[in-house]
């Protein structure tokens, strides 16, 4: 699976110009050891860039190590005393992999003159006289010293070999093939060791080299290929800011036995002992540069021009107000997204629209009216994917309950041929919507005739709020309707008074068959990593009621907008950075869904990061991070997740002038989950929340109700987070 990783630091670290971006940024620490106990780190090297592959000189108080510098990599010597580092060979070309030469003052180098062409040298530490070894060994990857006349190579090929060769001219002689970089003689024994990766799992393998004969070990921790063997005969790894030790004989598996993070030690690879076994040197990835520093440039330019854009608001208000709601299977919502897909071309943007099968409800008339004591008529909005009522409607009684609990005690005798009225108090969108999601059908299981629900908002004006309700296939189907607060709370108020209602609810909803809509993906392609994508946007469908402008038009022209200034801007992230205007969330969520499954597993694997906006325009203050199976509450942190958190922060402090960089542990969005449970990390957008429930899934969802300035902010915010998560060098979690 990793073959790329083990040609990397040769070729690609070797190559001139946007590649030196990519080089991993690694430090080189060292430990005291005691038998299993480690001591505290000291810092070998602490800089950006390249420091890797050490190895400790006889003695044990100084190493080699390959440095990248300039450009180019070269072996550099420190002295664990006197904290001093010297530059080793002088030579043009690249080298790595410094190695001591058993009972010599020499190190063996791969030295790198580009095009494959890869060499094994020695130089003299003394006289710093240069040897080549194997004039006729080529490309060279990797090596460990048998004595010091013989070396065991990893070759580079098709595919890689394993290697034995005498110094001097001549082939080497292939003994295994796909070997991983790890090459080490195994103390107290003529045998030496490397990773067997011909397999998904890859085998710790001793091999004699002179015969050849291999054994299998142990299997290494996934991806893992770089251990030491300590002095006692055990193997010693890394796990990110683990190191796991397994003693042959002794131990059935690995065992965690340090966690470095507390040293600031993680995404450790290389380790390697020093001879009289007292020291570990560890080689662990590098902490980015502060992102805040490196992006306020880019940053300062994605702000400004969103804080003075007004092309964003000019498009809402075409959406709003031309368009309308945009309910799954209208055409309204196809001429959204239509018009999208156009003017995001004629924007120069790289569009494409992805199909999706979505429901497609009706709601048709509908009416309440109140029958009895005095005949009026009621404001309501039916229940997303209700069934209508008969020709003539439903004329009942109601039944008035404030939980399913009183519901239940009513029991069927209570509720047969009733209207059944859950006049429930709010107590958050959560809770109140469960009445809205489950109410028909647990009054159906009663006897009940239709349904009626005060409508889940804490505020309101008369104003009835739809949303989708879930039917229990196991009872029968009732029509449901959302009431208004406040006529629920008269109807509470009559029940009460012992006084009897009668209403008839009329209601021509209809579920026809499914209807063909798109998700509309539009992206800046990345420079260097297209691959690996960034995603964010918001769903352009919405209920039919209002112009589905907080719910969710707005966050999607929003980001749509953010796409387009950093394009204007003439800013080319590394990674893609992709907006898309998910279809159908209302009632289906199929537009996540299929973004989703139209992916394949390497390119789920691409997605980096996915920020979802949904839950209206009101003054944005941040996000919520979430990554699937990590317990952002939990007393014992998640190291990775706790990297990322810090990583976002950084990222949220270029935001702070607009108060809108806070990143509060936990979040998400609907569109987003199915790309969250394959494991995508997911940013959902957070507002001040002061009025979005008081207008969604209602007439009241306008135009009127959104500042301006605050679809600015909005735009700033996610064109700010999406750039720097598409451009900085290392992934949000880094994968291994
Ligand atoms: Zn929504």
């Amino acid at each position: 699976m990793n073959t790329r990783l083990v040609i990397l630091p040769l070729i690609v670290f070797a190559a001139a110009g946007a590649a030196f971006a990519q080089v991993p940024s690694t430090d080189v620490f060292v430990f005291p050891v005691d038998g299993t106990e480690l001591g505290k780190a000291q810092r070998v090297t602490d800089r950006e860039g390249y420091d890797n592959q050490p190895r400790f000189l006889p003695g044990g108080r100084e190493l080699v190590y390959s440095s990248q510098r300039d450009g180019q990599t070269d072996i550099y010597r420190h002295d664990l005393r006197s904290g001093s580092t010297v530059r080793v060979a002088e030579t043009t070309e690249s080298e790595y992999s410094p190695t001591p030469i058993p009972g010599t003052t020499s190190v063996s180098t791969v030295r790198d003159y580009g095009d494959l062409k890869q060499q094994l040298w020695s130089v003299d530490l003394k006289s710093g006289k240069e040897t080549l070894l194997l004039p006729d060994v080529n490309p060279v990857g990797y090596h460990a010293w048998v004595d010091d006349g013989a070396v065991l190579l990893f070759v580079l090929g098709e595919p890689h070999t394993l290697q034995v060769a005498t110094i001097g001219p001549g082939p080497g002689k292939v003994l295994a093939e796909s070997p991983g970089r790890g090459l080490a003689r195994i103390p107290g024994s003529n045998r030496m060791s490397y990773v067997d990766k011909g397999e998904d799992t890859w085998w710790l393998t001793a091999i004699d080299p002179s015969t050849g004969d291999m054994e299998r070990l142990i299997a290494t921790p996934e991806g893992r290929e770089d251990y030491a063997w300590a002095k006692d005969g055990s193997v010693w790894i890394g796990d990110d800011s683990r190191l796991l030790r397994w003693s042959p004989g002794q131990d059935d598996g690995w065992q965690a036995i340090a966690d470095l993070d507390a040293e600031g030690v993680y995404g450790i690879t290389r380790v390697t002992f020093s001879s009289d076994g007292k020291r570990l040197a560890v080689v662990g990835a590098r902490p980015p540069a502060d992102l805040a520093q490196a992006y306020r440039d880019e940053a300062g330019r994605i702000v400004g021009a969103a804080l003075t854009d007004v092309e964003g608001w000019d498009k809402l208000t075409y959406l709003a107000t031309v368009i309308g709601h945009r309910l799954s299977g209208s055409a309204a919502l196809e001429e959204a997204i239509d018009w999208a897909v156009e003017t995001m071309g004629s924007e120069g943007l790289e569009v494409r629209k992805q199909a999706v099968q979505v429901p497609h409800w009706v709601r048709g008339k509908e009416s309440l009216t109140v029958v009895a004591p005095r005949e009026r008529e009621l404001n309501i909005l039916g229940l997303g994917d209700s069934v209508g009522t008969p020709a003539g409607g439903i004329t009942a009684p109601i039944v008035v309950v404030g939980s399913f609990e009183e519901l239940e005690a009513l029991g069927r005798a209570k509720v047969e041929g009733k209207i059944v009225v859950y006049a429930v108090e709010w107590e958050g969108y959560g809770a109140t919507v469960q009445f809205r999601t489950h109410g028909a059908s647990r009054a159906a299981a009663l006897g009940a005739v239709a349904a009626l629900t005060r409508s889940a908002t804490g505020h309101s004006l008369d104003t009835p709020h739809t949303g989708a309700l879930r039917y229990d296939e196991a009872q029968p189907k009732i029509p449901a309707a959302a009431l208004t607060p406040e006529d629920s709370a008269w109807m509470r108020q009559m029940s009460e008074m012992g006084r009897e209602v009668v209403l008839r609810l009329e209601m021509d909803a209809k579920m026809h068959d499914d209807a063909e809509s798109f998700n509309v993906i539009a992206e800046i392609a990345g420079s260097e990593r297209p691959e690996e994508v960034v995603v964010m946007g918001g769903h352009y469908d919405s209920w039919d009621a209002g112009q589905g402008v907080h719910d969710d038009g707005a966050a999607c022209i929003a980001a749509w907008q953010a796409l387009r200034l950093i394009d204007q801007l003439g800013l080319r992230p590394r990674r893609t950075l992709r907006v898309v205007l998910w279809t159908n969330e209302e009632n289906g969520l199929r537009g996540g869904r299929e973004y989703h499954a139209a992916l394949t597993d390497e390119q789920i694997a691409g997605h980096v990061a996915a920020i979802e906006m949904d839950s209206g325009v009101e003054r944005p203050i941040g996000f919520g991070f979430g990554v699937s199976g990590v317990d952002t509450d939990a007393e014992e942190r998640d190291p990775a997740y706790e990297r990322a958190l810090a990583k976002l922060r950084q990222i949220g402090a270029l935001l702070d002038g607009l108060d809108a960089g806070h990143i509060r542990r936990g979040g998400g969005g609907a569109d987003i989950g199915p790309l969250m449970r394959s494991g995508v990390p997911g940013l959902g957008v957070r507002t001040v929340g002061e009025h979005y429930f008081d207008w969604h899934h209602s007439d009241a969802d306008t135009l009127d109700k959104v500042d301006p300035q605050n679809l600015r902010r909005a735009i700033a915010l996610l064109g700010v987070m999406g750039y720097v998560l598409a451009d900085m060098p290392e992934r949000l979690i880094p994968v291994e």
